[in-house]
């Protein structure tokens, strides 16, 4: 027995819990372990958390791993996808580190949550138990917003690849086909959004592609929001000097609609933009499933969760973490906050489950890396922790802070922060 394990079985045994005991739960039937975990979604929160789990537990909580995706596949980095300098193999990792410890992953859907029976409903048809419920499903987007976007034709013209995969290599595809002298128009939401400096390094990306490939070329940015949301000055630096006169930044571009058949974009107040190439990344919303377990409970959107556990506010025994929450004060919907949350979440569910408290000082930390040029990077960081008054996660005064310009040393800190992360969600 492995030392995690015995010591796991001993908080158990500390808290007056045997493994027989917990076993009367339903959902634990026949398991053998000292509880029961489900995590919904493979990605940054959901492997992290499955991982934890497995790994503080030493096996003693038997964990299942429920995603779609045959292969991880990261957002962050994939914006060097669309600027030609990687490929989508680059950005791909296997769930086989997560198999190896000991995780159930389950290559399937979950359509349904019942939380009073404890159970998730699989598109196979599968029916699982759980003593806790991990939600990490990421974003789902609100095309009623974008009412031409409702359709898969549309979907197939007009893409988001706000979800690294097949949009992300055939938005590449796309930006391969058109002329040189084309215009490709990318449209930003408003904030909250998954990723602020996302969209805005994906600028850079197509300007370098554009600089070496198509110099005629123009890359438009169509914010939805006042001003550039992350990294202001650094993007705004690069945009007039490095790529001078292929970058246009106008913000106040609230998205109404598009005509997907001739790459048109409308807007609230601006006139309508036609592209060659025409990127929307439409507003989104804690993943579908969130919705359908009762856990949204902010402005329809996403799910309020107690900072010291990530438990849903609303339905017990429910832990969200990831992009799908509604976030703390100067908290961003990134790769790197959800893997924190995922251990927040895996260290408060092991800790529910042998009746021990919480950690009450839980502390986060961020940084985002965006990629300028193929290898030139700047960085915003910051540390959170738990306020007890406010009941929220607030930024440490005077931690984190901006770089003073791109620089290619950050690029090799980013490509470590890159394969460090995915390390440690996912072996
Ligand atoms: C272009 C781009 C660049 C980015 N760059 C950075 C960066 O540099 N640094 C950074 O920290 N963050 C970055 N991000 C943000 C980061 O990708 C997200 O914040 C992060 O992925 C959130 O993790 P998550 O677990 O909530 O969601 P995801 O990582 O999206 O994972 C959700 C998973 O849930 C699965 N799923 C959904 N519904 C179900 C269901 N019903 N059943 C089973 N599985 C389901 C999905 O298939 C998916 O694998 C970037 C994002 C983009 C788009």
């Amino acid at each position: 027995m492995s030392m995690q394990r015995r010591e796991f079985l001993k908080a158990l045994g500390a808290a007056g819990i045997t493994t027989s005991a917990l076993g009367g739960c339903a959902a634990m039937r026949g398991a053998g372990h000292a509880g029961q975990v489900v995590v919904i979604g493979g990605g940054y929160g959901g492997a992290t958390a499955a991982k934890y789990i497995a790994m503080w537990s030493g096996g003693a909580v038997a964990v299942t791993l429920v995603e779609p995706n045959a292969a991880f596949v990261s957002c962050p980095m994939s914006n060097l996808v669309l600027g030609g300098s990687k490929q989508i193999a680059d950005v791909t990792v296997s769930y086989d580190g997560l198999t190896k410890r000991g995780i159930k992953v389950l290559r399937d859907t979950a359509t349904a949550v019942d939380a009073d029976k404890r159970t998730v409903r699989l598109a196979s048809g599968q029916t699982l138990s759980y003593d806790r419920l991990i939600l990490s499903p990421g974003i789902d987007f609100l095309y009623n917003q974008v009412p031409a976007l409702n359709n898969d034709g549309a979907q197939a013209r007009v893409l988001h690849a706000w979800k690294a995969g097949p949009q992300t290599v055939a938005l590449r595809q796309q930006l391969e086909a058109m002329h040189d002298g084309g215009v490709y128009a990318i449209s930003i939401p408003r904030a909250p959004y998954r990723c602020p400096p996302g969209p805005y390094e994906r600028a850079c990306q197509v300007a370098w592609y554009f600089k070496r490939a198509k110099p005629k070329s123009k890359v438009l940015i169509l914010d939805g929001n006042e001003d550039v949301t992350s990294k202001k000055g650094l993007f705004t630096k690069a945009w007039n000097e490095e790529y001078k006169g292929i970058v246009e930044y106008r913000p106040n571009h609230v998205l109404t609609d598009v005509d997907a058949p001739t790459l048109t974009a409308k807007f609230e107040t601006a006139g309508d933009v036609k592209a060659d190439v025409l990127n929307v990344i439409p507003p989104h919303r804690a993943g579908a499933i969130a919705a359908q377990a009762g856990v949204i409970t902010a402005n329809n959107r996403w799910c309020e969760v107690d900072f010291l556990s990530f438990e849903s506010i609303k339905v017990k025994n429910i832990y969200v973490v990831g992009d799908s929450i509604q976030i703390a004060p100067a908290m961003p919907k990134s790769g790197h906050m959800a893997n924190q949350h995922g251990k927040v979440a895996a260290a408060a569910v092991l800790a529910s489950l042998a009746e021990q408290p919480v950690n009450p000082t839980p502390i986060l930390n961020n940084t985002c890396y965006s990629f300028i040029t193929d290898r030139d990077v700047v960085h915003v960081a910051s540390v959170h922790h738990y306020d007890r008054d406010k009941k929220t996660l607030v930024t440490v005064a005077g931690s984190g802070g901006l770089s003073p310009a791109m620089n290619p040393l950050e690029g090799e800190y980013a490509w470590a922060w890159a394969r460090n992360i995915w390390a440690d969600a996912l072996t």
